[in-house]
């Protein structure tokens, strides 16, 4: 197959499948999902996505209607139909199918939805444009829920001011873009928002924090503000599709670009990592 879809059991190309309009996806977006890259059959970092899928689930008191072991297997071998070797493997739980009323239905059945399709790995050397846009979402920025408006309407703000991301700020505070995290890179430390409710905790950001001991960078969790951004040696978003790309403008002004020697030693880490763990 060039793409797979699957819904409770069912497979087909993602443009044919059908779902019920009574999928609380549909009404609410009441559900929870996550996304990875696969090269060589192998789902990179699959363990802190599956687990990072329980903990917003949970969050939402939305129940997985299988234990972490399956699903890791269910989604190895629907990553076997396809015929691309890097994909980009998404899935949901969403709340059950119910006609459409807020409150929680009686005895929800959880919906799995699948979808991987054929991924191009991104060129890091290529930097992206930024724009800045308040940051208007609820208080539990950290539940990777599937309601996403106003990172959507932020990322059309970015797209049609010819950017390729929006940072979202809380008065003068940076939390974080509309489907990535940002970190910037000063005097040789990296700084990056804490993980609290108002970012969610990236797996490409835990990965970044884990690379800071051993390329001898020292890390500090502890939110910084638009100025520190624009004034920083280096800005870059990270991301499980971006990995860990560059800025060199932000609203037009030119931002970063006088640490390239320790970000490329970053983006080396992660492509490494990568690399080696998908063989
Ligand atoms: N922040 C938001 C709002 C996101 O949607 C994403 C990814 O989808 C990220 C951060 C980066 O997370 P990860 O590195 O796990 O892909």
């Amino acid at each position: 197959m060039k793409t797979l879809g699957y819904y409770n059991g069912d497979t087909a190309e993602i443009c044919d499948m059908r779902v019920p309009m009574n999928d609380r996806a549909c009404w609410f977006g009441d559900g929870v999902y996550e996304a990875a890259l696969a090269a060589n059959g192998v789902i990179f970092a699959l363990e802190d996505h599956i687990n990072r899928l329980f903990r917003s689930a949970s969050m939402l008191e939305i129940d997985v209607p299988l234990g972490k072991a399956e699903l890791k297997e269910l989604l190895v071998s629907l990553l076997k139909k396809v015929e691309s070797s890097v994909n980009f493997v998404y899935w949901q739980l969403t709340r059950g199918t119910a006609d459409r009323s807020h409150a929680f239905p009686e005895n929800p059945k959880t919906n799995l939805w699948v979808t991987i399709k054929p991924f191009t790995m991104p060129d890091l050397r290529q930097k992206i444009k930024l724009i800045t846009v308040e940051d208007t979402r609820f208080l539990h920025c950290n539940i990777k829920t599937l309601n996403l408006l106003p990172n959507v309407m932020a990322s059309e703000k970015a797209k049609k001011a010819g950017a390729k991301e929006a940072v979202f700020h809380r008065a003068e505070r940076v939390t974080e873009c509309s489907h990535s995290n940002i970190h910037i890179l000063k005097n040789s430390v990296l700084r990056t928002a804490p993980a609290d409710n108002f970012i969610l905790a990236g797996i490409t950001r835990a990965h970044i924090l884990q690379c800071c001991p051993v390329l001898g960078i020292k890390a500090e969790e502890k939110a910084f503000t638009i100025t520190d951004m624009m004034t920083a040696d280096e800005v870059f978003i990270s991301g499980t599709t971006s990995f860990c790309t560059a800025a060199d403008h932000i609203n037009g002004i030119p931002v970063g670009g006088r640490d390239p020697g320790l970000l490329k030693k970053i983006q080396d880490f992660l492509l490494d990592k990568f690399n080696k763990e998908t063989i």
